[in-house]
């Protein structure tokens, strides 16, 4: 795919910037958004030309399916800028691939390559100032696509907008994290859209994440449905543990989301020799290594964090403290891959585009 000048796209420039008046330095994570955004709609059975055009609100009809039934998917990725201006994406074909994986799976049709990553590509080119040089500092990208179609009958849309909006962001820190073990709600199911980033799976969090903040914790780890035996996922991040030296973390499957930086940190892991272990943590299990010392570490991962280490959890109505670890292990792959996504060491994988 030549990625040069894409005469397939339609460029429709905004007459002028808002770019002076914002404070970088200040940014809430996800506000502000920039100049322009990329839109592309499907119709008559087959995608139309893209078109770039200024950020600006669109109309939609009532009765258009994303209202009724949430057909809705979105990704979540970043663009970062080395010292010499060059602007980076961090694996951007799992980010792709994933995002067609969540169209099937919510009978919506799939984007093509040129209209996802071209289109990705041509915005950035158009948007390069948005993204500023030095650690820390990105663009937060967020593909989304949306069920148009008009009519309020429980079926799939013919109509979708696939849209494309960019938000400079600060590197991501929550703060203190503590943490509640799911015993009752559920993420996902097996046979469920837990795998894909269906809007409806974070909507469906927030009134559990709002009982668990009441009681002083930020976020959920999210346990299997049928058994709440199983550790899955910590908030919208995939989890890791570190018992002794091993690092833990579930395979990815049905109900937990195949995540890029938590694939990314498995290999950096394996690479450093770290004993990393792909497989489910039983919460007795962590109980247990809370009670005799050999739990370490807990993290998240995720895009927008990297890696969110967590200080502590509960579990029905115990509230278990980590130790404050020396050598923290997810403070080290952070580095790690950090260093990759900003070209400021070598990417041996070929991840960063
Ligand atoms: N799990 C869930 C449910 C998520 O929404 C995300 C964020 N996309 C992740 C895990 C982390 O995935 P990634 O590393 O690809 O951002």
């Amino acid at each position: 795919m030549n990625l040069k000048n894409n005469p397939e796209i339609d460029i429709i420039r905004a007459s002028s910037s808002k770019i002076n008046d914002v404070d970088f330095e200040n940014l809430v994570f996800g506000n502000i958004f920039t100049d322009h955004m990329l839109v592309c709609d499907f119709k008559d059975g087959k995608w139309q030309k893209p078109v770039i055009k200024p950020y600006e609100p669109f109309l939609l009809d009532p009765s258009a399916k994303v209202f009724h039934y949430g057909q809705a998917i979105f990704e979540g990725m970043k663009a970062y800028k080395d010292d010499s201006d060059a602007i980076w994406l961090f694996r951007p074909d799992e980010n792709f691939d994933r995002f067609n994986k969540s169209a099937v799976r919510m009978a919506m049709p799939e984007v093509p390559e040129e209209v996802f990553l071209g289109g990705l590509h041509e915005i950035l080119r158009i948007e390069k100032d948005w993204v500023k040089k030095g650690k820390g500092n990105t663009l937060y990208i967020r593909p989304f696509m949306i069920a148009t179609g008009t009519g309020v009958v429980a079926a799939p849309s013919s109509q979708y907008r696939f849209m494309i909006i960019l938000s400079p962001a600060k590197s991501y820190y929550s703060g203190e994290v503590k943490v509640i073990i799911a015993e009752h709600y559920s993420r996902a199911a097996n046979g469920g859209i837990g795998a894909a980033k269906a809007a409806g799976n974070y909507s469906a969090q927030f009134y559990p994440t709002q009982l668990a903040n009441k009681d002083g914790f930020q976020q959920i780890i999210w346990t299997d449905d049928a058994t709440h035996t199983k550790l899955e996922e910590a908030g919208t991040m995939n989890v890791f543990f570190r018992i002794n030296d091993t690092l833990f973390t579930a395979p990815a499957s049905e109900r937990i989301l195949d995540g890029v930086t938590r694939k990314s940190l498995i290999t950096l892991a394996e690479k450093e020799g770290i004993d990393m272990q792909v497989r489910s943590v039983l919460v007795w299990e962590l109980v247990e290594a809370a009670k005799n010392g050999t739990l370490k570490e807990i993290f998240g991962a995720g895009t927008a964090a990297v890696v969110n280490p967590i200080v502590g959890f509960s579990y029905k109505g115990e509230y278990f403290e980590l130790p404050k670890v020396e050598n923290s292990i997810a403070l080290q792959l952070k580095e790690k891959l950090t260093n990759i996504q900003y070209k400021l060491a070598e990417d041996p994988f070929g991840w960063t585009v």
